[in-house]
């Protein structure tokens, strides 16, 4: 039987407003995470990364559309058992792992606080502290206080305070965003040995175009939908390798493709770039070939009456006149369907 999804997003919709101006943060995204999977989460500055995290860590609620993580409702949630499942469900990973640590305690001290703050105590919270320090790599750190401890070193720490309430989700937003790139190395690491050691499943919004080489499937969000996928094509695929140089080569060439995703409505986003090429906008022609679904520009068709009426109307009065003229010339085209490709 297939395993039953970690993480369902469907149609999601948040609007964020401000006095009378309205942002559609998200615009009717979807998304399904396995349980256990390690999932990179790309896209622009606004495209509705950080909007996406705040609502599946329970710190914001979508305006439509629904979301389960891990069998629960989040939109059907009171705010107490919302409060509840961001507090016992999810752990945070910020930019700046500082900001979820205290700079007078050491790193074995941060990350028992949640665990005092939730009410644990004696030896098993000891026990766990210790346990998350090695997971992250940090053993020797233990009695190092936050200036004593590199940006990399901080960030495993604030890992493992995230951790340290047993969350079942990891949300981790840009937590290479300020670090050198062989710190970053490192911060994947933990994540990636986090995510095998506890089958945490774990989404991490980067702008790092290297990202891909560190988790299982990427996701690029555009305007507040999941627009492309990049999955990595296990190299397992092709003969084993039989020398540690063959495997070692296989891994540097793993090949990851990017995959547009269609959403439950038979929506696609066609990256610009590709529609730019072949100057297609406005209407397309679809052929079925035998390979699958062509999409070829359609002849330029003159606009609407509508649209040159109104924009007709939004020119100044010196303008008027000469859209008026196109317009005529134009109606009278569609009139006798006479279409001119590239004339118009
Ligand atoms: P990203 O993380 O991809 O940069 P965000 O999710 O932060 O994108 O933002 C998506 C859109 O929603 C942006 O246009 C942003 O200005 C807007 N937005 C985000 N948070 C708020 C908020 N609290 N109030 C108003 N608008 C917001």
């Amino acid at each position: 039987m297939a395993q039953e999804p970690f993480i369902v997003c469907d149609n999601l919709v948040k609007i964020y407003k401000i006095a009378d101006l309205e942002t559609m943060a998200l615009q009717g995204l979807d998304l399904v995470v396995a349980p256990g999977e390690l999932l990179g989460v790309v896209g622009p500055s606004g495209s509705g990364k950080s909007t996406l995290m705040n609502i599946l860590g329970g710190l914001d609620r979508p305006s439509a559309g629904r979301v389960w993580v891990d069998g629960q409702d989040l939109l059907k949630m009171s705010d107490a058992a919302l409060n509840r499942y961001r507090r016992s469900k999810v752990g945070f990973v910020w930019q700046q792992g500082a900001r979820n640590l205290v700079p007078y305690l050491t790193a074995l001290e941060n990350i028992e606080l949640p665990m005092t703050l939730a009410g644990q105590g004696g030896r098993k919270k000891r026990q766990r502290a210790e346990e998350l320090l090695e997971a992250v790599g940090l053993s020797e750190r233990r009695n190092h206080r936050l200036a004593q401890l590199s940006g990399g070193e901080q960030q495993r720490v604030a890992i493992a305070v995230a951790l340290a309430n047993n969350p079942r989700l990891l949300l981790a937003d840009e937590p290479t965003g300020e670090v050198d790139s062989a710190t970053a190395l490192t911060i994947y690491e933990t994540f990636r040995r986090l995510n095998r050691e506890y089958g945490l499943t774990t989404l991490i919004v980067s702008h790092d175009p290297n990202i891909a080489r560190h988790v299982h499937r990427v996701v690029a969000i555009r305007d507040g939908k999941t627009a492309m996928e990049t999955v990595r094509q296990s190299a397992l695929n092709g003969p084993p390798a039989t020398t540690a140089e063959e495997a070692v080569e296989a891994h540097e060439e793993e090949i990851f493709e990017e995959l547009v995703v269609l959403d439950s409505a038979g929506r696609l986003q066609i990256p610009k770039e590709y529609l730019e090429e072949f100057g297609i906008k406005g209407r397309v022609r679809l052929e079925l070939t035998e390979e699958g679904i062509l999409i070829r520009p359609a002849p330029h068709v003159a606009h609407t009456a509508e649209t040159i009426l109104s924009e007709m109307m939004s020119a100044p009065g010196a303008r008027r006149a000469g859209a008026l003229g196109r317009l005529v010339t134009r109606l009278r085209q569609r009139a006798g369907h006479v279409l001119h490709p590239g004339r118009d």
